[in-house]
């Protein structure tokens, strides 16, 4: 059995976690086994509909009473005890902080292997997995080997498209209640602050318009506000700006920031750094607006506007607004 981690909002799964079950799908396929799912919190009872189109046999939602607020240790120990309950050889997670954090300590408690930011899985002749894997934020693509009793696997942001199973199941939901010592409990999350909610995300925006260091200041946001508004998208930032303190951090697109997957980047002001890059490179199309020619993104870019940003995005502004 494939035992797949699913995050969701109040009864949604989320998307990464919709990518990751797209690939706990393909090895479910592949090697013949039932795909499962297990989830945290209130709603997992609410999954089974959604799951059962993406394949999903099983979903077995945890409950405990002490679990109301995400405790990782406590995640893991309940995965290990849904694994071994029903034999489940391969667990997956979406690639978020949290799947990762959550697998780590499963693997560690199983002495099993982990790998994360897949990209690829194939199963070879001896039943083992090979893989490609993103490294240092995909900079680098490692060829791996995973082998052993358990295979522990996260999925690359924005590899796996999300598509339904060719035949939808309707899965059975069930109750798994762990059994959870206190020591479990000793990191968990206290509180949960929220930040600006209102706008598209910014790793399921078609359309960003991102900021570096050559917007200059906070002010000077409000045209690249303006600008992803009238194009319905959202706006990103590079860390410059993110460390000058002209946008939050979760603004911040690259290896420390989000991944993003537009049919459009518009990149003003920002020089095109590896570590930018590996953020926006799922970009479908990308323009670039910059006073330097020789800027490493106008060379990467497939389109690119030479010139003041201030001056090119209100005329850009202006032009959208006419049209
Ligand atoms: P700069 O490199 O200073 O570029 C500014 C650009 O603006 C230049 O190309 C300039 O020609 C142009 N410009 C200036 N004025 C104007 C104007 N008026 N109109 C148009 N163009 C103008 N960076 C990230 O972005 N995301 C990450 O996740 C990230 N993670 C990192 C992780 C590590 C471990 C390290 C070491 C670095 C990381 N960085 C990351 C930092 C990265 O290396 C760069 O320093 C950063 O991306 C540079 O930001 P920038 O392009 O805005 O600034």
């Amino acid at each position: 059995m494939i035992l797949a981690l699913v995050e969701h909002d109040e009864g949604a799964p989320e998307e990464l976690s919709l990518e990751s079950l797209a690939m706990a799908r393909e090895l479910a396929t592949a090697e013949g086994d039932s795909l499962e799912a297990v989830a945290f919190g209130d709603e997992a009872d609410a999954l089974g509909d959604e799951l059962g189109e993406h394949g999903v046999e099983a979903v077995y939602c945890v409950a405990h009473d002490r679990l109301e607020r995400y405790a990782p240790d406590a995640w893991a120990e309940s995965v290990v005890q849904l694994a071994s309950e029903h034999e489940a050889e391969t667990i997956t997670a979406p690639g978020t902080d949290r799947g990762r954090e959550v697998l780590a300590r499963v693997g560690a408690s199983l002495d099993a292997p982990l790998a994360t930011n897949c990209l690829a899985v194939d199963i070879a002749d001896d039943g083992a997995y090979e893989l490609r894997r993103n490294r240092w934020g995909g900079s680098l693509i490692e060829h791996a080997r995973l082998d052993g009793e358990h295979k522990l696997l996260t999925a690359a942001e924005h590899e796996f498209p999300i598509e339904p199973a060719a035949s939808t199941t309707e899965p059975s939901v069930s109750t798994f209640e762990p059994d959870l010592e206190d020591d479990l409990f000793a990191v968990q999350v206290d509180r949960v602050e929220s930040g600006d909610e209102e706008g598209i995300p910014l790793g399921e925006a078609r359309v960003v318009v991102g900021g570096g260091r050559g917007v200059g200041n906070a002010e000077d946001y409000d045209q690249l506000e303006e600008l992803a508004e009238l194009l319905g998208g959202t706006v990103g930032a590079s860390r410059a700006a993110v460390n000058e303190g002209w946008r939050p951090h979760d603004d911040q697109v690259g290896q420390t920031g989000a991944k993003i997957s537009p049919d459009i980047y518009i990149a003003c002001g920002i020089s095109g750094a590896v570590q930018h890059m590996v953020g926006c490179k799922g970009a479908d199309t990308l323009l670039a607006i910059n006073t330097d020619p020789e800027a490493a993104i106008v060379q990467k870019a497939d389109w690119a506007v030479i010139g003041d940003l201030h001056e090119v995005v209100p005329e850009l502004n202006e032009a959208l607004r006419d049209a």
